[in-house]
């Protein structure tokens, strides 16, 4: 995206469009020095417990192929799988609502919790209840919502959404959740680690003792069974799921799996790629309410299946493999872009390579501009666990942008002008020596970084790239000779 055309999608309120917020965070975070070696570290550690996970397999690719059959086979009978879920949930007494958008969701289980008089909710991580902002809609009728997730927790107290769909505390060091726990809970806590998490536990056991409703994700619905299934590594999810008399658990129609079966190769795969992990400490299946004479678990269960543009995505053949995603984070750990702008900038949930994808799909054209927050690497098509082919949705996402009329004339021009002389080689020489000229008179006069540098968004932060005298071309050309000669 070039910063003509965010500029040139300014709302003519001056309130700054998704896409001009988006240059903006970018600019800031990724000459955040502080930010980038959190991150650095983060990733870093990431990176070594992904490979040595991924050392465990007998065969790592045939496990991305097996989760990408299994993906392909539910997303495509999708009706089919979700149908035989629904039956098997309320055969055994639970009820599931089918949302069509966030506001169905939201409503269904804000009418559930006053109908039965709830004052306080604990919630365990779920991407799909952010999507839908549920904690706002509850707290907006004076129900608390607490998240019981650390990082979650963490994020909250901030008042600040997730950083990252698996670790949504990433972007932060010890020192600054010691910082906000000494504000926030109590005042004498160090920055030992095992300190702070003791005092978020003290105070969270209390909302678990309190609440009357727990509310999930899930990591994959099941069809055969008719169970949801949960992968967590803090315990916080059994809570939420058994200790209040009613569990509600919302995910989006896409996670649904046909069989048990496919768990074996889901759940480590999906632990390898989201934490390094051969399994997460704790993996869960839930398919009702509590029965008579079970000693523990909920009096309600309840699943609100959320579509909210998933349908929509499904329709489209071309785009459909997007629904397999599990959410592992992998794509986002990898990519260039998002260890550089971190996960805020993207301004949705669902940061990173898939939720470039994702986004423009579900929320329209306002953020087609993260469809260019790429370098088209590949990277993260060949990290995904489910082989999602990431970077060419990102180039489909915008063509059928500019298709739809989203590019603004200077961008169209540039790329018309572009194209032509991709086209006659000639025109391409002139022009590259013409442009060299041009900007190496430029930074002789000593005008880098000015208005007038058309690199000065890159110069005003880092050292000016040296110019070379002669093209790529040009150099190859010669390398090609002096090989030819010997
Ligand atoms: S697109 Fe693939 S790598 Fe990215 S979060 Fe989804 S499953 Fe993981």
């Amino acid at each position: 995206m070039s910063p003509a055309s965010a500029s040139a999608s300014a709302s003519s309120s001056g309130t700054p469009t998704a896409a001009q917020r988006f240059l903006r965070d970018a600019a800031v975070k990724s000459a955040d020095l502080v930010h980038r070696e959190i991150i650095r570290k983060n990733m870093e550690s990431y990176d070594a417990a992904h490979l040595k996970g991924r050392a465990r397999f007998q065969d790592w690719e045939a496990a991305r192929r097996r989760c990408q059959e299994i993906k392909r086979e539910a997303v495509n009978h999708l009706d089919r799988y979700l149908l035989q879920f629904e039956e098997k949930v309320t055969a055994r007494g639970g009820r599931v609502f089918w949302a069509e958008d966030a506001g169905q969701a939201c409503a269904y289980i804000c009418d559930l919790a006053q109908r039965r008089g709830v004052k306080t909710v604990v919630k365990s991580k779920s991407m799909v209840t952010e999507e839908i902002e549920l904690s706002h809609a509850l707290e907006k009728l004076g129900i608390k919502a607490w998240e019981t997730d650390l990082g979650e927790y963490i994020v909250q107290l901030r008042h600040e959404p997730p950083y990252h769909i698996v670790t949504p505390a990433m972007h932060l060091n010890r020192t600054q959740i010691g910082d906000l726990f000494r504000q926030e809970l109590e005042p004498n806590l160090s920055d030992d680690p095992v300190e702070l998490m003791a005092a978020a536990r003290r105070k969270l056991r209390q909302a678990f003792f309190a609440a009357e409703m727990g509310i999930s994700g899930a990591n994959f619905i099941v069809a055969d069974v008719g169970a949801i299934a949960l992968s967590t590594n803090e315990g916080n999810g059994r809570l939420t799921t058994s200790l209040p008399r009613i569990h509600v658990a919302v995910t989006g129609i896409e996670k649904v799996i046909p069989r048990l079966e496919d768990l074996a190769t889901l759940w480590p795969v999906l632990a390898t790629s989201g934490t390094g992990q051969p399994i997460t400490t704790y993996s869960t299946l839930i398919g009702g309410p509590r029965r008579p004479g079970e000693a523990d678990g909920p009096e309600e269960f309840h699943v609100v299946l959320v579509d909210n543009g998933r349908s929509r995505l499904l329709a489209n053949v071309e785009e459909r493999e997007v629904l397999h995603c599990i959410r592992c984070g992998a794509c986002l750990n990898i990519c260039p872009v998002y260890r550089h702008v971190g996960g805020h900038t993207y301004g949705t949930i669902y940061g990173g390579p898939i939720g470039s994808v994702l986004t423009p799909q579900l929320r329209g054209k306002d953020f087609a501009h993260l469809s260019s927050a790429s370098s088209l690497c590949g990277a993260c098509t060949s990290v995904c666990p489910v082989r999602i082919n990431l970077h060419h949705h990102l180039l489909h996402n915008r063509r059928d942008f500019v298709k739809a009329g989203s590019a603004k004339f200077g961008e169209r021009m540039m790329f018309r002008m572009w194209s032509a002389a991709m086209r006659r080689p000639w025109l391409y020489s002139a022009g590259g020596a013409l442009a060299r000229l041009a900007l190496r008179t430029l930074y002789a006069l000593g005008l880098t970084g000015s208005p007038l540098d058309p690199m000065r968004a890159w110069n005003r932060q880092r050292a000016p790239v040296p110019l070379p005298r002669k093209s790529f071309r040009a150099l190859w050309e010669k390398q090609k000779q002096k090989e030819t000669r010997s």
